[in-house]
C-alpha cells in the first residue's frame, strides 16, 4: 500500500477532529435535554429532602444508606464481596445501557447513574466551604494578566474566541456557544492559542474604571450621610427655638 502523503495525513486528521467535535456536540445536546427535563419535572431533590430520606427521583433508590463506604475491593470479606457483587448486578440491571459515570454520597454504598439520576444537592457545609474558597481567589482584575485568548474553529466553521488561564496547554472545553449562530452550541474542531487576552493597558483601564465606580459609590454614601446629619441638625435647631420661646415670656 502506498504511503500517505503529508496532505492526505493532514486531511484525515482534520476529518477525525471534526468527527469528534460532532460527537461532543451530540452528547452536549443530550446532556442539556436531560437537565431541562429534570428541571421541568422537578426531579432534583433539595438538601432538606435528602435529609428527610426522600429516595432518588431518577432510579428510586435511597440517596444515602448510611452503611459507610465500601472497603477497597482487595480487602472485602467473603460476605462483603457477595453484597458488593449483588449491588453491582442490581445496578447493571437497572442501567443496562447507561455508559455514563456513577456517583454516590460518601459514607453510602448506593450507586447512582449520571444519566438517569439528577446530581445530588450540595450540603450547606460544602456550599460554605466553596464560598470561603472563592473568597480567597485573587480579584478579577488581578487574574486577567494570566489569561490567554484561544481561537476555536467550530463545527459550523465559525471561529469563536475562548479565554482561559495561561497554564493550560490545550482547550478542554469541547462544546461552546457560537455567537455567529445565535448562541447555538457547537463542537470545537480545532483550537489555537492567540496570546494574552488583556493588554496591560486594558487591565490598567479596567482597574481605573473599577476605582472610579468605587469612589462614586463612596461619594454617594457620604452625601447621603451628610443629608441625614443636616436633617437631624435642622430638627435640633427647631427644638432649641421652641424651648427658647417657652423660656421667654411673650412681650
Ligand atoms: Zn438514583
Ligand atoms: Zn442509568
Ligand atoms: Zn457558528
Amino acid at each position: 500500500m502506498a504511503k500517505l502523503t503529508e496532505e492526505q495525513r493532514r486531511q484525515r486528521a482534520a476529518a477525525r477532529a471534526r468527527q469528534k467535535a460532532l460527537a461532543a456536540e451530540q452528547a452536549d445536546r443530550q446532556d442539556n435535554e436531560r437537565r431541562e427535563r429534570w428541571a421541568r419535572e422537578g426531579m432534583r431533590l433539595t438538601w432538606e429532602e435528602v435529609l428527610a430520606g426522600e429516595p432518588c427521583r431518577g432510579c428510586g433508590e435511597p440517596m444515602h444508606d448510611s452503611l459507610g463506604d465500601w472497603p477497597p475491593l482487595m480487602k472485602l470479606s467473603e460476605e462483603q464481596r457477595r453484597e458488593h457483587d449483588a449491588a453491582e448486578a442490581r445496578f447493571k440491571e437497572k442501567h443496562p445501557n447507561c455508559k455514563s459515570s456513577r456517583w454516590s454520597y460518601s459514607g453510602s454504598r448506593v450507586t447512582h447513574c449520571s444519566s438517569c439520576c439528577p446530581p445530588p444537592p450540595l450540603s450547606p457545609h460544602t456550599l460554605r466551604k466553596l464560598a470561603d474558597f472563592c473568597a480567597t481567589l485573587p480579584s478579577k482584575e488581578e487574574r486577567k494578566k494570566d489569561f490567554d485568548t484561544w481561537n476555536l474553529t467550530l463545527t459550523c466553521d465559525h471561529v469563536a474566541q475562548h479565554i482561559q488561564h495561561r497554564e493550560h496547554d490545550h482547550v478542554s472545553t469541547r462544546v461552546v456557544d457560537c455567537p455567529e449562530c445565535g448562541g447555538e452550541r457547537r463542537g470545537v474542531v480545532q483550537s489555537v492559542r492567540v496570546g494574552p487576552a488583556y493588554s496591560d493597558d486594558a487591565i490598567q483601564a479596567e482597574r481605573a474604571v473599577a476605582d472610579e465606580e468605587r469612589l462614586a459609590g463612596e461619594l454617594a454614601a457620604a452625601q447621603e450621610k451628610l443629608r441625614r446629619e443636616e436633617r437631624k441638625a435642622e430638627s435640633t435647631r427647631r427644638r432649641i427655638e421652641e424651648m427658647q420661646k417657652q423660656l421667654k415670656p411673650e412681650s
